[in-house]
């Protein structure tokens, strides 16, 4: 049981020094030690293109200083996004990179960093489908490189992104599919961050089948595990596993079959939680029904 998963948080950094927030739940280094009590080595925080540095660092040592590790997800939709990429986007790339890097420096372990592959006919930047793919390649391309090159404590992820529609013409989310998500990273070494709900919507819409091949495992190196509920026959996301209507149990049992021994990040927001107790104990629950599939 167990066979070295590791368990993670998902935390928005920035309401975290909030007092009102800190009111209702912990403040950091005690919300780091009572999470790591329930069996969390890592949370994962949410950053983008203007995140400043220094909220990073600061939260990052906060928490390793409880004995809890970070990883990092950027929603890139500005000079980052990946369907706009390019070779003159590089030095912006390193930028970003740099602090991923830093963050591992401050904790001392390597960071998990869960990028999506791009947007196609989507705002803000309206790029038409096969040039947002050949973009996004060449935006997991430079990542490969780099992190190989300069960041090695920096491991980059491609996350199954939630599909917008069942069409596949028009509005895209690029790698929204097993076989998308694949095509994204092909040719580099960069792991999926399989994401539980996104590819069960995936599967409902018929966009793929429920379960992913052999060379989808074989890539998995980072799970967003949470659970999905319907409403009508709208999907909502990120509820805490058991409440919905995701084959979670399934998919762990693909993985543990790959004999999985990376990251699984609870990817349920904090506010689905009224207090603290309700928070500590949904993650306990979820990581005492993890271990007993791995
Ligand atoms: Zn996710």
């Amino acid at each position: 049981m167990g066979n070295g998963v590791t368990y993670g948080q998902k935390l928005p950094l920035k309401e975290l020094g909030d007092e009102q927030w800190q009111k209702k739940y912990a403040e950091i280094s005690l919300l780091g030690l009572m999470l790591r009590e329930q069996g969390i080595s890592f949370v994962e925080f949410p950053i983008n293109e203007d995140t400043e540095a220094e909220i990073v660092y600061e939260t990052a040592k906060t928490f390793s200083n409880e004995g809890v590790s970070v990883s990092l997800h950027p929603y890139l939709h500005k000079e980052l996004a990946p369907e706009i990429f390019d070779q003159n986007r590089y030095d912006d790339l390193e930028r970003l990179l740099t602090i991923v890097h830093q963050t591992g420096e401050i904790t001392g372990a390597p960071v998990p960093c869960v990028f999506h592959g791009g947007l196609a006919n989507m705002k803000p930047h309206m790029v038409p489908e096969q040039k947002a793919l050949l973009c996004a390649k060449t935006f997991f391309a430079a990542i490969d490189s780099l992190t190989a090159l300069k960041y090695s404590n920096v491991i980059p992820f491609c996350e199954t992104q939630t599909p917008w529609s069942a069409s596949s013409k028009g509005a895209l989310r690029l790698g929204d599919t097993y076989k998308g998500c694949l095509e994204l990273i092909e040719g580099t070494s960069i792991g999926i961050c399989w994401d539980f709900g996104h590819t069960f919507r995936a599967s409902y819409l018929k966009k793929h089948d429920l379960y992913p091949d052999e060379h989808f495992l074989a890539r998995v190196k980072h799970v967003h595990a949470h659970d999905t509920i319907l409403l009508g026959d709208q999907h909502e996301d990120h509820f805490p596993l058991g409440t919905g209507i995701v084959p979670w149990k399934e998919y762990c049992a693909e993985l543990a079959r790959h004999e999985y021994n990376d990251t699984v990040l609870l990817e349920v927001p904090v506010d689905r939680f009224s207090n603290l107790e309700d928070l500590l104990h949904s993650v306990r629950r979820s990581v005492e029904m993890l271990n007993n599939l791995f």
